[in-house]
């Protein structure tokens, strides 16, 4: 499989030094010079490897005129000799001229405006080469706010200029169906050889302009089990907080990408060492840094996320915040009970809605997926009460199974003592003699009764009056 390109990177030396020259921050003005090109018998990008509505839409361009290749990270799995899952094409054709080629696409974005070609399910997604920005266009193509963020991007260009606009020198290689090869101009094929994530550009400069590019590289470092490269991951720890300015929305999406592509542990350590997972759930990070039980809580629920998606097993994003603010839940729970004396059920639902709120300013988390996460919460205190009906009750609710799911979790972790997980587990599978029996064992106080309560206690302040019933709290 990887016969041509393995050829090429076994004797990367004499040749790439001239081509590269030595490690060095690209530049607008040496990007034709790095050029090198990886004719068609050399690399392992083979057309039958390749999605054909993405072929179709590159020979459909070079018909009418264009310039079309598939770059990012369908060229760069290609190449590393995995099966890419998206297709991106850039063109020398306008939005405009791409919107009348094919009758099946649409522009979308208007501060980056993009072409989307759908054929069925699948959406090839087409940008015009981006160009250098400069005083001349004005505010209307491109426009940067004072801190250096890149608000509008529509400045066209050339594909070199298009190359060193680009994240990562592994995401800058060009395929294209003229001549089968691998264009590079940013030293993209040497950093892919070596296993290096590096930015192009100067990194600081890079990570002002959009600072979701320090996630991507925490992102594509977990994914492809690459090295940072040093100067793209030393300024990280610093400029962390200008994630703080991106809108919650897209911080949304980046996390699902982070944590439901199937490296999603790996990324969140490579997160949290830089400082970056704080800027996504800082609450959540307060709490991670005091409890070593809900970091047992948040890795084992992302290492069972990317089983489950190793296996092609469905995942959702609302267990997996669930998971994520937790113990930020647990936490606020026991304030609220203790500031306000109130009963466990709606101190953790006080508890719940202020854990929202405040993460609402840094990702969203759409409707859809807040309700059903705070019902996985709401159920951890219906668990434990297995008296009468309520059971059957608890049994048949709609969440149960991601509610039981999210129950083992903690018993895994550690948060709870085991028990609780165990007899839920055999009271699905018994039959209604074997039921009674689980039922009346919770009666009787068999040890299969486990309290489903926090293992640490923490001693109450008793500020009530000596005349006054304590309410039940966490810690009764
Ligand atoms: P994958 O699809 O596997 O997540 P990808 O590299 O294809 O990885 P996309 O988000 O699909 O990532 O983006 C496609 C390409 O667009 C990237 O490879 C990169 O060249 C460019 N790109 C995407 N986001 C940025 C960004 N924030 N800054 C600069 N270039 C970007
Ligand atoms: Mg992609």
């Amino acid at each position: 499989m990887f016969k041509g390109f393995s050829r090429f990177l076994q004797r990367p030396g004499e040749r790439l030094k001239t081509l590269f020259g030595p490690e060095s921050a690209h530049t607008d003005q040496d990007a034709s010079a790095l050029q090198t090109v990886l004719p068609r018998d050399e690399h392992n990008v083979s057309r039958k490897n390749l999605s054909e509505n993405a072929l179709k839409v590159l020979y459909r361009l070079n018909s009418a005129g264009f310039d079309a290749y598939l770059v990012g990270g369908c060229i760069r799995d290609s190449l590393l000799g995995s099966q890419p899952k998206d297709f991106d094409v850039a063109t020398n054709a306008t939005p405009d001229e791409v919107r009348q080629l094919f009758r099946n696409s649409r522009i979308i974005g208007r501060r980056f405006r993009i072409v989307h070609v759908r054929f069925g399910r699948e959406i090839i997604e087409v940008t015009t080469f981006r160009g250098r920005h400069s005083d001349e266009h004005g505010g209307n193509l491109s426009q940067q706010s004072d801190e250096g963020l890149l608000l509008r991007d529509n400045v066209w260009g050339s594909v070199e200029e298009d190359a060193i606009r680009r994240d990562f020198t592994v995401n800058a290689l060009y395929y294209s169906v003229s001549d089968f090869a691998i264009h590079d101009w940013t030293g993209g094929l040497k950093d892919l050889d070596a296993r290096v994530l590096r930015l192009i550009g100067d990194p600081e400069t890079r990570y002002r302009e959009d600072p979701v590019r320090m996630l991507r590289a925490a992102r594509f470092a977990a994914k492809l089990d690459f090295r940072i490269a040093e100067e793209t991951d030393t300024p990280i720890r610093e400029l962390a907080p200008l994630l703080l300015q991106i809108p919650p929305a897209r911080l949304f999406e980046e996390v699902l990408k982070l944590f439901l592509s199937g490296h999603a542990v790996q990324s969140f350590r490579v997160l949290r060492e830089r400082g970056l997972y704080a800027m996504l759930f800082p609450e959540s990070d307060e709490v991670l840094n005091e409890h070593p039980w809900a970091v047992r809580l948040v890795e084992q629920a992302l290492a069972n996320t990317d089983t489950r998606l190793a296996e092609e097993r469905p995942v959702t994003p609302a267990f997996l915040f669930a998971a994520l603010l937790w113990p930020c839940v647990q936490q606020r729970t026991l304030r609220v009970s203790h500031e306000q004396d109130l009963p466990d059920v709606p101190a953790q639902q006080a508890a719940a809605q202020q854990v929202i709120s405040r993460q609402l300013q840094h990702t969203s988390i759409p409707k859809r997926f807040s309700m059903p996460m705070r019902e996985i919460w709401d159920l951890q205190q219906q668990l434990p009460r297995r008296r009468g009906r309520r059971v059957y009750q608890t049994l048949e609710h709609p969440r149960f199974r991601a509610a039981y799911d999210f129950l083992l979790l903690r018993e895994e972790a550690g948060e709870l003592t085991p028990g609780l997980g165990e007899w839920w587990t055999e009271f699905q599978q018994a039959d209604d003699d074997r039921q009674r029996q689980l039922l009346s064992s919770v009666d009787t106080g068999n040890p299969a009764d486990a309290s489903g309560k926090p293992r640490r206690r923490r001693p109450r302040k008793r500020r009530r009056p000596a005349n006054r019933p304590t309410p039940p709290t966490l810690d009764d």
